[in-house]
């Protein structure tokens, strides 16, 4: 589903990522773990193009991604995206949210967006808030809005940059447990977070990055019981 060879990218002179090598098939969920600033964000981002990478190859579901617009936007849209700060449009009910891009993108009739957006909200257990603004809603609530609104335009691969690391603590499990829901169902994953119980109830396999290499990959159960690298554990005995 992705595929990412030799992926070097630069900030001006800062060489943010070094010789990125992953490829990620149908249904895996991989969870991206490091320190702050290792370029966990960056590499996530650049798997739909929100940055550029400069040297090596990375294609999604067939598609590489070149300077060619047209590649662009097919991935964009197989690639939904959910960030830590929920970027919904505040003047906009949360229905409405929901089925501007199905609309205005996608030239969805409306009933057929806003059925399919009501659908969305079930699974994230939040139908009774259509109508409301996002202001209205408690963080844990917008951001299980940004998923379905992600989910709304019925993509192949889902990308998490630390959706609950905003949140109060008592709403990250209303979240965690959504993307536990949808890794069930088969979505193709890669979720950048430092929640380790949700590594180890879903994901088949846990990255960690250093200054912008992957240091060591490994099934959950053997990375955090048995890691390889001293820089690994050293980061997991901080967070854990
Ligand atoms: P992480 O998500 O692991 O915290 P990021 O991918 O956000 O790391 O950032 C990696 C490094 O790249 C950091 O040192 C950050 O300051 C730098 N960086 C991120 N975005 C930019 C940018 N647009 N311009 C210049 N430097 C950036
Ligand atoms: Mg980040």
């Amino acid at each position: 589903m992705i595929s990412m060879t030799d992926v070097h990218k630069w900030f001006g002179q800062f060489h943010v990522l070094k010789n990125i090598n992953l490829s990620v098939h149908k249904g895996e969920r991989i969870v991206v773990c490091g320190p702050s600033g290792s370029g966990k964000s960056t590499m996530i981002r650049c798997i739909n193009r929100l940055e550029e990478h400069q040297r090596g190859k990375i294609v999604v579901d067939g598609i590489e991604l070149t300077r060619d617009l047209k590649n662009i936007e097919l991935v964009r849209r197989e690639v939904g995206m959910v960030f830590q700060h929920f970027n919904l449009f505040p003047h906009l009910t949360v229905l409405e949210n929901l089925t501007l891009a199905p609309v205005w993108v996608r030239k969805m009739p409306k009933k057929e967006a806003e059925d399919a957006a009501m659908h969305y909200l079930e699974r994230v257990r939040i139908p009774e808030q259509a109508d409301k603004y996002p202001g209205q809603l408690s963080g844990g609530q917008q951001q299980r809005v940004a998923i379905a609104r992600s989910l709304c335009m019925n993509p192949k691969v889902m990308l998490f940059d630390e959706p609950t690391s905003a949140l109060d603590p008592e709403m990250i499990k209303e979240v965690l447990d959504v993307m536990i829901e949808l890794a069930r169902s088969g979505m193709t994953m890669i979720c950048v977070t430092h929640e380790m119980g949700f590594a180890r109830t879903v994901a088949n396999r846990v990255l960690f990055m250093d200054r912008g290499e992957i240091i060591e990959q490994n099934e959950p159960e053997a990375f955090f019981n048995n890691p390889q690298s001293e820089r690994t554990k050293l980061f997991l005995s901080q967070i854990l």
